[in-house]
């Protein structure tokens, strides 16, 4: 096992969803917690992050940096997806090899996987199958920071590795309207219509889809898991193992919120991959499985959302 205790740990993108949950869970771990504010140093830029990275030398990094969004952003947003991300995982990997880093954690996602591989997905189809277009500049920089992880493992002996978690939620999720992930785009969505008295709310796609979605302060708990007891070039998935479509996950929110009207369906947007559950056995096997259920989940997720909605007031 590798200890984290009484090291200096790096969480970059300490302000986002992800990022600020590994932050909030290593508050129990006996370590001293490094982060770096954008203004200071924007990881886009390679000078800023060689420079910071070789003054502060952290021993650990947990790569939670990202641009991200849902669909719409991915699908449209397509020239800064790829580039951002290629960007931060560039400079942040070669930085922390440069500067000596004892162990890095490289943050992909399941949409690194192709479209049609089989379900539940294994870590060893990535690469084996066509992408899903609508985030294929996504996917592609997330692999590209798979293959960097696993390039400075064999040529330098670099102790990298990649997890590949499932669709996440939960405190700190972007609400936007069209450029969120589903799940906090129906939380505001249900709860506008509840409050407005609207009779009928509007769900992306067909309904079809199935989706598998992880609290992130579970993720979280994995991440520091796996830093603590993995090391090997092979990918780990991170999910809860099971899916549900978007229909029966739109009813599910709606009646968390309170909303009682309608859901209607717009088969006009995009659908995105048909299913995308990842097979969870090598992180079991490694000692870890989900504790927080869809419904405690989505229950805390509404809470956090309404105090974010309350603090803009
Ligand atoms: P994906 O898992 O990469 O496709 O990311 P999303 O979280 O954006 O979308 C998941 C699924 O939810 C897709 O099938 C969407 O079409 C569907 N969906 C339904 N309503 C919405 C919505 O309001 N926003 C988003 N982002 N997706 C929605």
């Amino acid at each position: 096992p590798f200890e984290l205790k009484g090291r200096s740990v790096y969480v970059a993108g300490h302000r986002g969803m992800v990022g600020s949950a590994i932050a909030r869970r290593l508050a129990r771990e006996d370590v001293k917690l490094v982060t770096v504010d954008r203004r200071e140093v924007d990881l886009c830029n390679q000078a800023a992050v060689f420079d910071w990275f070789g003054r502060v030398r952290p021993q650990v990094v947990f790569l939670a940096a990202a641009k991200v969004g849902g669909i719409v952003a991915n699908n449209t947003l397509r020239a800064e997806f790829i580039y951002e991300n290629i960007a931060i995982a560039a400079n942040v990997i070669q930085a922390a090899h440069q500067s000596g880093a004892e162990k890095l954690m490289f943050l992909g996602s399941s949409c690194i996987y192709p479209k049609l591989a089989a379900q539940p997905l294994r870590e060893d189809s990535v690469l084996t199958g066509p992408l899903e277009p609508t985030n294929e500049p996504y996917a592609i920089a997330k692999i590209a920071g798979i293959k960097m992880a696993e390039a400075y493992r064999s040529q330098y002996g670099c102790d990298f590795i990649s997890v590949m978690p499932t669709n996440l939620y939960g405190p700190g999720d972007n609400y936007h309207p069209e450029l969120s992930h589903v799940v906090a785009a129906l939380i505001s969505r249900f709860h506008e219509a509840k409050i407005a008295g609207a009779g009928s709310v509007v769900v992306w796609g067909t309904g079809t889809p199935r989706r598998e979605f992880l609290y992130v302060d579970d993720m979280a708990d994995a991440c520091v898991h796996l830093m603590k007891t993995y090391s090997g070039a092979e990918l780990i998935n991170i999910g809860t193992g099971e899916d549900i479509t978007i229909a029966e996950f739109a009813r599910v929110v709606a009646e968390i919120v309170g909303y009682s009207g309608e859901i209607a369906f717009d088969s006009s947007r995009p659908d995105g991959t048909p299913r995308k559950l990842l097979d969870v056995s090598r992180l079991e096997k490694l000692g870890w499985r989900a504790k927080t259920s869809l419904h405690d989940g989505l229950r805390q997720a509404y809470e956090a959302y309404r105090a974010d909605v309350r603090s803009l007031k």
